[in-house]
């Protein structure tokens, strides 16, 4: 198909940045990424991304846009020994009190560390012809024709020289993150900055990497182990990684941040509510020291409701939401969006970022349905309360018991949590009957579920 467009920049290279890239890599004959960081070759943390230290879940409709954006990379992340599988049947999930029901659900994803996904997907994006990095290089911001309203390009500083210089661009995406500069580039330019809504949870992060052993943690793919609000502010998520790895990261909520110190982080495994995390951190040998993140507040910023908005301008990823990383939405959500921009480029660049913004929202507004609405469960988080939250929530609970014993509702809560279906899909009849007809099982259940030693599809076992 031949490309439409002349030029797009890119601001950003981690996860929204690099998908956006692919997504305008069909329309665009040339596009330029910028970043501040210089790039490494493999997959180490950098400093533009502190948090790929830390588990990085990847939802299965994230996977889903990866695998089809880039086919055959999971054949050769699975190949480095990340394992690719069911992330019911083969992963381990304990949640308000009861393990999830284990069962071949159909929901395929990889469990990998973040490092190495972004390498790889890096690695595709470098090896497209239309596609420069300029690397090391702080973008400064957008320009626009002041007449028109259109952004005419972007001014970037490499930090080896002292001179600015302007890319001229059809297109440019800001795709810097959190700490994005578009609300003041935008005000600035006369275009007004947009509505801002936070929730503040005060999460704290602590991660160590281990050794990976045939056998550990039931042979699955990992697990996640969390307390149940409001009085269990705790969580633990064990992942295999690539190079027969675990990423375990251990998390509190409501400023119970886990500690740094070795004891202190074993200790912290062992108040989880089941023991899992804190037999394999005993037993594992560690590869790492530990190191700490912490994370203030959901965020977000409404640029689809501002009035007026340059043509040719563009915001994504957790520059336009960032969530609480404990529900491990963002890379997917960022994923979405890619598919949304790719979309929204196939009727043309004008009235792009109504198009972009209407469609990217939808997934937005879910994610941080669900998102602030677990974060709000906790009377500490500070937020407007939706009224019937309490018999809604009363609801989920009954959702989470049902779903370690009923497969339609496990798997409808999973298709859920990985962004495939609304929420309210946990409201239809064929599930509400079945959460609201059973009686609420009693003990913690198992992490066998109907699957059984040995019976495990895929996982990491492999080398
Ligand atoms: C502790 C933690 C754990 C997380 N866990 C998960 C998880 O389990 N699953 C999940 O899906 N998501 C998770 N996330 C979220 C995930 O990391 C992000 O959603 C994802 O990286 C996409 O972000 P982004 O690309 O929009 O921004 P970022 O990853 O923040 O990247 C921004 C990029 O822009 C560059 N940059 C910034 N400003 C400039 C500038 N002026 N000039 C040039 N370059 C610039 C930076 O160097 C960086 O490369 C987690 C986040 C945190 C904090």
């Amino acid at each position: 198909m031949p490309r439409r467009y002349s030029s797009a920049v890119v601001l950003g290279a981690s996860m929204s940045g690099l998908l956006a890239v692919r997504a305008l890599s069909g329309h665009f004959e040339r596009i330029t990424v910028v970043e501040r960081d210089v790039l490494p070759e493999g997959d180490e943390v950098r400093k533009g991304v502190p948090q790929a230290a830390h588990a990085h879940g990847l939802l299965v409709s994230g996977y889903r846009v990866m695998d089809e954006y880039f086919p055959g990379m999971m054949d050769k992340l699975e190949a480095l020994g990340a394992p690719v599988g069911d992330i019911v049947g083969d992963f381990l999930w304990f949640q308000y009190g009861r393990w999830k029901l284990r069962h071949d659900s159909g929901l395929r994803g990889i469990t990998v560390s973040r490092p190495c996904l972004e390498a790889a997907i890096r690695g595709r994006i470098k090896a497209l012809r239309n596609v420069t990095f300029v690397e090391g290089a702080d973008g400064v911001r957008p320009t626009f024709d002041a007449a028109t309203g259109r952004v005419t390009g972007f001014i970037v500083r490499p930090r080896d020289r002292s001179v600015q210089e302007t890319l001229d661009a059809d297109l440019v995406v800001d795709a810097s993150g959190r700490g994005s500069q578009s609300p003041k580039w935008l005000e600035e330019s006369g275009f007004g900055r947009p509505e801002e809504i936070a929730v503040k949870v005060n999460v704290g992060y602590a991660t160590r990497i281990f050794e990976r052993r045939p056998g550990d943690l039931f042979n699955s793919m990992g697990g996640i182990v969390s307390g149940t609000p409001p009085a269990g502010t705790r969580a633990g998520g064990v992942l295999a990684a690539e190079r027969n790895r675990w990423v375990v990261t251990l998390g509190g909520i409501v400023g119970d941040y886990p500690p740094t110190n070795e004891e202190a982080w074993v200790a912290f495994a062992a108040s989880l509510p089941v023991s899992a995390v804190r037999e394999l951190v005993t037993s594992a040998r560690p590869l790492t020291d530990i190191v700490s993140f912490r994370f203030p507040a959901n965020q977000r910023r409404l640029y689809e409701r501002m009035k007026r908005f340059p043509s040719g301008y563009l915001v994504t990823g957790d520059a336009v939401c960032s969530f609480n990383p404990i529900y491990g939405q963002g890379m997917s959500v960022a994923a979405i969006e890619a598919k949304a921009l790719d979309d929204s480029l196939a009727t043309g660049l004008d009235g792009l970022w109504p198009r972009f913004y209407t469609q990217a929202r939808k997934i937005v507004d879910i994610a941080w349905a669900i998102a602030t609405g677990e974060d709000l469960r906790f009377p500490q988080v500070e937020g407007q309360r939706p009224p019937g939250s309490r018999l809604l929530n009363r609801y989920l609970e009954r959702v989470h018991a049902v779903a370690s014993e009923d497969q339609t509702v496990c798997k409808k809560f999973f298709d859920v949590l990985n962004l495939l279906a609304p929420p309210s899909s946990l409201m239809s009849p064929r599930v509400a009957w079945r959460v609201l007809a059973r009686a609420a099982p009693n003990g913690e259940g198992s992490p066998w579920g109907v699957m059984r030693p040995g019976s495990v599809p895929s996982g990491p076992s492999k080398p």
